[in-house]
């Protein structure tokens, strides 16, 4: 057996490995193929305001129906896009897809995309997001482009053009992912967010006493407010964050608490009625006492 043979556990691995290898570059070629063969899609999940649950915009989510897997998760293939050099044309797919959704929203609902920093270290991005809104005849302070810490990493001169090209334009800003990054508080200092997106991680238990999560999403909400930013909760999926998020003071919720991501025609649709209604993901995750 594997366990009590040094050669076989070796060999279980390397095969697992290897078939590791394989299905990567499986998928690979396949999603080489996955955009003209109209396998991905957009799908829609609502951002509410805190106090009264009003629909203030969607997050584009991306989604890959694999012919033969089924679903596969961006967690999955959006990092084999960035090394393959396909997350720059599936990137500017999904914003001309989710500017055309906005377009129908009612209530002058937004739409948040998510930027890889592969799509915004290239200097021809702000053009790209120029005429993907001009092809949509979207007003730009409608689009809110998500970009996570780790366009920090190797921050430099074009960091801070990029972020002036985009502010241009009239586009919103946010920062997604807060806090699981190289978090570093001196580019709250100069980047122009309009938005800190609280990740989900610390929402996660949050609601829990005595929760180290609790303090922190406070800090960061105090920090946002100085900055004149706003903050969305990640993740929020039972009625007893919304309460704890709404005593934190954050300004937005998303989360399966108010809805899944949905495709663009249940998306218009909600946007009419104007506001979501909390359903309850699970029961509730509090601890019994
Ligand atoms: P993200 O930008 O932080 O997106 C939020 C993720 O949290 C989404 O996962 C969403 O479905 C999930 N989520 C929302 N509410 C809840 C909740 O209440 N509970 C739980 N457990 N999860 C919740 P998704 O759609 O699987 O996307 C994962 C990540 O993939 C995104 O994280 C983002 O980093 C990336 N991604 C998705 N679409 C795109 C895209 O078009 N371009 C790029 N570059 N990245 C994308
Ligand atoms: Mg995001
Ligand atoms: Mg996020
Ligand atoms: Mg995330």
């Amino acid at each position: 057996a594997a366990k009590a043979d040094g050669r076989g556990v070796h060999r279980f691995y390397h095969e697992n490995m290897l078939e590791g290898a394989q299905t990567r570059k499986a998928l690979e070629d396949d999603l080489r193929h996955a955009l003209e063969r109209g396998e991905l899609q957009v799908v829609y999940q609502p951002v509410v305001a805190t106090g009264d649950a009003r629909i203030v915009g969607y997050e584009a989510l991306v989604r890959w129906q694999h012919p033969v897997r089924g679903p596969v998760s961006p967690a999955d293939f959006i990092p084999i896009a960035e090394e393959c050099g396909l997350i720059e044309p599936i990137g500017e797919w999904v914003l001309h897809t989710a500017i055309a959704a906005a377009r129908q929203f009612a209530n002058h609902a937004r739409v948040a995309v998510n930027v890889s920093p592969i799509q915004f270290a290239n200097p021809a991005f702000p053009a790209v997001v120029a005429r993907a809104l001009a092809a949509g005849n979207l007003a730009p302070e409608r689009l809110e482009l998500e970009i996570t810490e780790s366009v920090f990493l190797n921050e430099s001169a074009s960091t801070d053009a990029m972020f002036a090209s985009l502010k241009r334009l009239g586009v919103r800003l946010a920062l997604d992912d807060f806090g699981t990054g190289y978090s570093s508080l001196g580019y709250l200092r100069k980047a122009p967010f309009d938005k800190i997106k609280i990740d989900q991680s610390f929402v996660r238990g949050a609601a829990i006493s005595g929760s180290r999560n609790a303090a922190i999403i406070q800090a960061i909400v105090t920090l946002a407010a100085a900055l004149d930013m706003e903050t969305t909760a990640e993740g929020v999926e039972v009625q007893d964050e919304i309460e704890l998020i709404r005593g934190l003071g954050c300004s937005h919720i998303q989360g399966y608490v108010y809805g899944r991501p949905m495709d663009a025609e249940a998306a218009v649709a909600l946007s009419r009625k104007g506001f979501a209604q909390p359903g309850g993901y699970r029961i509730s995750r509090a601890p019994r006492i």
